[in-house]
């Protein structure tokens, strides 16, 4: 018998935590069932038992598990192994992994511990039978009647990528906007659970709307299951419960943390906008990317993979050019509905003339009139929320600024605040300057608040939506934006780079670019890339049905060779002329980038710091380390922040990298003076 386990727990610690089996659990302790367990100072804390056996562990005064959660597994071997490789390669704790996938009623110590244990006393899997009660045989039955018919073109692309599959268990699908690669990812999945598989359609974030599940809802019906991160924690672990059972869902639309759904059958992943950033979680550890990690996962299930968008991130359209990924494109939209015509409208000079009103140009502001006019509905992409990015006394030149970290506060109009976004610090707006006493503070700048002021202005029949971070603060609250859209309640959207997301509207047949420059001059070797992805997604909001759709792109630059690749539509070019700077300076991804964060609450310690940790490294890596240097925003939170980038070869095995970074941080913060500092890794950062 097993009288001792190894526990993960929901620490930042490395490795697992040895405890003593009671001979009354040993019977009915398994891998994968929770158990709860003495540590620290809290009394009590779950942890998940990674193995059992028999060796007593030397010279250590052991602990004993106090009781069984589970009689069987939450976790299943897989996902373990899953997060194991997530750990190695993000470079954190397995406990941070199984923090951050459980839904928080998971981690939480179940009443039922307090009593002694007994078989009755775990949980587990009641709550999944109680949610399975959907009968096989309504699973059976498949309506195939209401799969889409698909064009030609359609047609042509699913047979390429059944083609493709044969020879790489990854394809890219670069399908035009509104090509109709939701209709094709339905005959897909339709295939794999004919097949027995299960299937992840994975999402960014802020694309799952109501539109979307609605849609594959009237297709799969029950066998649909939705994971979110705005879904109720009694939810999530509803579904992760229906995971386990006998009848689990055939279909998890979800955001990135589904990828830690236990999953029996996998069959097929799909990863849509798979170029979308918000894949990366950045805070807190692990900073994996969702979509990277799902291709391990599904590589680990003999699972096939499709990566879809418009606009692929370089990083996937390199692979596939290299060979390790398939790739199929689809370059007609549904319906032969042609691209939108792009307008580039150079602002310096209607400055110089005169002729801009606030953010907008003549041209645009005569398009929306006539779009207004004829019934018609326009998106307005403005990548700043709040009503200006900073105030300044226009006397003496003051800008309030966040007391705790290194930027300007940002003017909400309409709470009467100035807001830091980075913390969230919040504080009136002075009703004077505190240098000169001016009264008259002014907003420079304009956030999408600002807009839709001025709109209400110069179109004041229009009816006004705005959508960003302030507006969609729950769920109901962003797809009732949505809603009221796509049904015509509303007729200007505008918004941050939200709107420029998967969505699919009727009746919109001007797109407004305001400014392209802020997204352009990102102190980011990836604004570039960026940059182009937001304006193609956007454009493609314009003319989806029928009609062509028209975009005006304002900017200060018109003769950017960017601008030119975003009209001619020409991702290609793009990518090529990126790809030569790429490669000059041995960017991603030719190379692998880790940075190494480091964050203490004195500036003179963090420099020291800095200064140090890059000396080792360099000792390591050599020349392959850069900085150390401070980040755009070098203060956050009241921490000072300095980090040294880490460019390594592809030929370089990470696992070496990451012993040589885990042992550095050991040396340093071992050292008193370092001892209150935070070090961490990003790797792949975004
Ligand atoms: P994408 O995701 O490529 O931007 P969508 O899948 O949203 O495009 O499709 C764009 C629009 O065209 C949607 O309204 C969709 O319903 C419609 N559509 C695409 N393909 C078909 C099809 N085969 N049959 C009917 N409608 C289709
Ligand atoms: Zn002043
Ligand atoms: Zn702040």
């Amino acid at each position: 018998m097993n009288h001792y386990a190894d526990v993960v727990l929901p620490v930042p610690l490395p490795g697992l935590f040895t405890y003593a089996l009671p001979e009354s659990l040993a019977t009915q302790a398994q891998a994968g069932c929770r158990v709860s367990v003495p540590f620290g100072n809290k009394r009590t804390t779950v942890g998940l038992i990674a193995r059992l056996h028999d060796t007593a562990p030397k010279g250590v005064d052991l602990k004993t598990v106090i009781d069984l959660i589970d009689t069987s597994p939450v976790i299943l071997p897989q996902q373990m192994m899953l997060w194991q490789w997530i750990a190695d390669y993000y470079i954190c704790s397995i406990g941070e992994v199984f923090k951050a996938a459980l839904p928080a009623k998971l981690k939480a110590l179940p009443k039922a511990s307090r009593r002694s244990h007994s078989g009755k006393s775990a949980k587990g899997l009641s709550d999944a039978e109680a949610t399975a009660s959907v009968s096989p045989d309504t699973l059976q039955h498949l309506p195939a009647s209401s799969l889409p018919v698909l064009s030609p073109a359609q047609t042509d692309a699913i047979a390429a990528i059944r083609l493709a599959w044969q020879q790489h268990p990854v394809c890219l699908l670069q399908g035009v906007t509104s090509s109709g690669k939701t209709e094709l990812y339905i005959h897909l999945i339709d295939e794999a659970i004919r097949r027995g598989g299960q299937v992840l359609y994975l999402l960014p974030e802020i694309v799952l709307t109501s539109q979307l599940t609605d849609r594959l809802r009237a297709v799969f019906g029950e066998r649909l299951g939705v994971y979110h991160s705005k879904f109720s924690d009694k939810e999530r672990a509803e579904v992760w419960h229906r995971q386990l059972s006998a009848q689990p869902y055939d279909i998890i639309v979800g955001v990135r943390s589904s990828v830690f759904l236990p999953f029996q059958r996998l069959g097929l992943v799909i990863v849509d906008e798979e170029h979308e950033v918000n894949f990366k979680q950045q805070e807190p550890a692990p900073r994996y990317n969702a979509r990277n990690v799902a291709i391990m996962m599904a590589a680990r299930a003999g699972a096939l993979t499709l990566l879809g968008t418009a606009t692929p991130s370089f990083e996937s359209y390199y692979n596939a050019r290299l060979g390790k990924y398939g790739l199929v494109q689809l370059t007609e939209r549904y319906g032969q509905v042609q691209l939108p015509e792009i307008e580039v409208v150079d602002v310096s000079e209607l400055r110089r003339k005169r002729l801009m009103q606030g953010p907008f140009s003549p041209q645009l502001l005569d398009a929306m009139q006539a779009a207004l006019q004829a019934g018609e509905q326009v998106i307005l992409f403005q990548n700043r929320r709040g009503y200006a990015p900073q105030v300044q006394c226009h006397i003496c030149g003051w800008v309030p600024r966040c007391p705790h970290c290194d930027v300007p506060l940002t003017l909400h109009k309409r709470s009467g605040r100035i807001t830091c976004h980075y913390c969230g610090y919040t504080t009136e707006i002075p009703l004077q300057c505190p240098a000169c006493e001016n009264p008259d503070l002014r907003g420079h700048g304009f956030g999408t608040e600002r807009i839709e002021d001025d709109l209400a202005r110069l179109f004041p029949t229009a009816r006004v939506a705005r959508m960003d971070l302030d507006t969609t603060r729950t769920r109901t609250a962003y797809e009732q934006i949505i809603d009221d859209f796509s049904c015509h309640r509303t007729d200007i959207l505008v918004g941050t780079q939200m709107v420029t997301k998967g969505l699919d509207f009727e009746h919109v047949s001007v797109v407004g670019i305001l400014s392209a420059d802020t997204m352009l001059h990102q102190p980011d070797f990836r604004a570039y890339e960026r940059s182009f992805q937001m304006m193609s997604q956007v454009a493609g909001r314009a003319g989806r049905r029928q009609r062509q759709g028209r975009v005006f792109l304002q900017t200060m630059d018109a003769n950017l060779p960017l601008i030119h690749h975003v009209v001619a539509a020409d991702y290609e070019a793009a990518y090529r002329e990126q790809m030569l700077e790429r490669r000059e300076f041995s960017y991603p991804p030719f190379t692998r980038f880790i940075i190494v964060y480091l964050k203490h609450r004195t500036a003179s310690t963090v420099d020291a710091l800095a200064r140090e940790a890059t000396l080792l490294l360099r000792r390591h890596f050599g020349t392959r380390v850069l900085g150390p240097d401070e980040p755009p925003v070098a203060r956050i939170q009241s921490l000072y922040i300095r980090r040294i980038i880490l460019k390594l070869e592809h030929a370089i095995p990470l696992a070496q990298a990451r012993h040589l970074l885990l042992e550095t941080r050991t040396q340093l913060l071992s050292q008193r003076l370092y001892s209150a500092a935070h070090i961490y890794f990003d790797v792949d950062p975004l």
